[in-house]
């Protein structure tokens, strides 16, 4: 019988599953992803995490909870520390398995690798592969077919987002299934900056992609720019930003405003981020200074209500169509 990993569709799911998918599928296990977020998800979520955590790991903590309850033999909780040289995520990450094993009562093994790239890829990287792959077999060529499957995958997704895709259309042609994109000529042209778990989630955002095309807008995020674009951005200001995907929003959003490929940006930030509170005023800072393309910016929490986020995208949406005519 296959072993059953469970993934949390949470934090940097939306930004790393499909390597992820490949790596356990190619050494003989199946993957389970927990559910998407809903109600109960979210309320396991807050009643076992400190009040002072961030929505996204309250989030992240229910979906454990979702898969432990669903019989899997081992939940992937990764410590990430760096997903790039010289530059780290946000510390919450890196306790994150300790945290899970501290506050969920019998959970089923966790697989905690480390995902350490401050450095680069070295041995460490290929050692630590290689202590979680040997929980599946002892075949070490196996192992490194796995990890470079996982590799190829990755690649091909970041492609299908570069190409314009969000991650739940990328995941899903990946998985086989036929995803027809609706053609976008003519609409508002909008900048959705935020982390991928909070601007993807679409419980916890409201499903706001929807919403926007709904009041005749399409998405741009920073997923789909260049390198060389948020590379740009990011370099515009004084000093470096430390953490990767702060730098990402930063660079993101200055590249927009400085090449007006868009109409209209939307900033979307959890409640109880320390990061984003800086990283949302910096952004904010220089729109406002330049005042030639609107923001809007959107803080969301376990009690976000739907009605106020549509009144003030709608609001948003007739000010840029509004400012298109005059
Ligand atoms: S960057 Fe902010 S939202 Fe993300 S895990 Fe850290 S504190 Fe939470």
């Amino acid at each position: 019988m296959d072993i059953k990993v469970g993934i949390p569709r949470a934090l940097l799911y939306y930004n790393f599953y499909p390597a992820w998918k490949v790596f356990f599928n190619e050494l003989g296990a199946k993957v389970i992803l927990s559910q998407k977020t809903n109600k109960k998800i979210v309320d396991d979520g807050v009643l076992n995490t400190v009040d002072e955590a961030c929505l996204p790991v309250k989030v992240f903590f229910g979906h454990v909870i979702n898969l432990k309850d669903r019989g899997v033999d081992y939940i992937f909780v990764p410590r990430i520390v760096s997903v790039e040289k010289r530059r780290y995520l946000c510390a919450k990450f890196l306790g994150l398995p300790d945290l899970i094993r501290a506050s969920i009562r019998d959970i089923p093994p966790i697989i905690d690798m480390e995902i350490d790239l401050y450095r680069g890829y070295n041995r460490n990287v290929d050692r630590e592969i290689d202590r979680v792959g040997m929980i599946f077999t002892k075949d070490m060529r196996k192992i490194r077919k796995a990890k470079e499957a996982a590799i190829i995958a990755q690649n091909n997704y970041e492609k299908h987002l570069k190409s314009g895709l969000i991650p739940r259309e990328a995941i899903r042609i990946m998985e086989g299934a036929k995803v027809v994109k609706a053609p976008d000529s003519g609409l508002l042209k909008i900048g959705l900056l935020g982390h991928n778990y909070n601007i993807m989630d679409e419980y916890i955002n409201m499903d706001i992609i929807k919403k926007i095309n709904d009041f005749g807008g399409t998405v741009i995020t920073a997923d789909m720019l260049k390198e060389s674009d948020i590379e740009y951005g990011a370099s515009c200001y004084p000093k470096d930003m430390f953490w990767t995907y702060g730098r990402e929003m930063l660079g993101a959003g200055r590249y927009m405003l400085d090449s007006g490929i868009v109409d209209g940006v939307v900033i979307v930030t959890a409640f109880g981020c320390g990061p984003d509170s800086l990283i949302k005023e910096m952004v904010e800072k220089e729109y406002k200074r330049r005042n030639t393309i609107p923001i809007l910016s959107l803080t969301i929490d376990e009690h976000t209500g739907e009605a106020g986020i549509i009144t003030r995208l709608e609001a948003f949406m007739d000010l840029l169509r509004w400012k298109e005519v005059v």
